[in-house]
């Protein structure tokens, strides 16, 4: 599937390119989603945003970094 996003970074921490986008708040749950959640494009950082989330989470080392951008959308 293509990435809308554009490109997915490889991890900074360990170089991984298994990298998921982190989704915050509650999204619209769909096909595309939900395998997007069992394939590892993305996880699902809860509905708690402080406007200081990280964007993107290795599924490698786990480590999560960047800016999510979902405040200033
Ligand atoms: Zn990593």
């Amino acid at each position: 599937m293509a990435d809308e996003n554009g490109r997915r970074p490889a991890c900074p921490k360990c170089g991984s390119g298994s990298v998921a986008a982190i989704l915050w708040g509650m999204p619209a749950y769909s096909e595309q989603l939900e395998s997007d959640l069992e394939e590892g494009r993305v996880v699902l950082g809860g509905c708690c945003v402080t406007g200081d989330d990280p964007k993107w989470h290795c599924n490698a080392c786990g480590h999560e970094w960047g800016h999510c951008d979902i405040l200033s959308q």
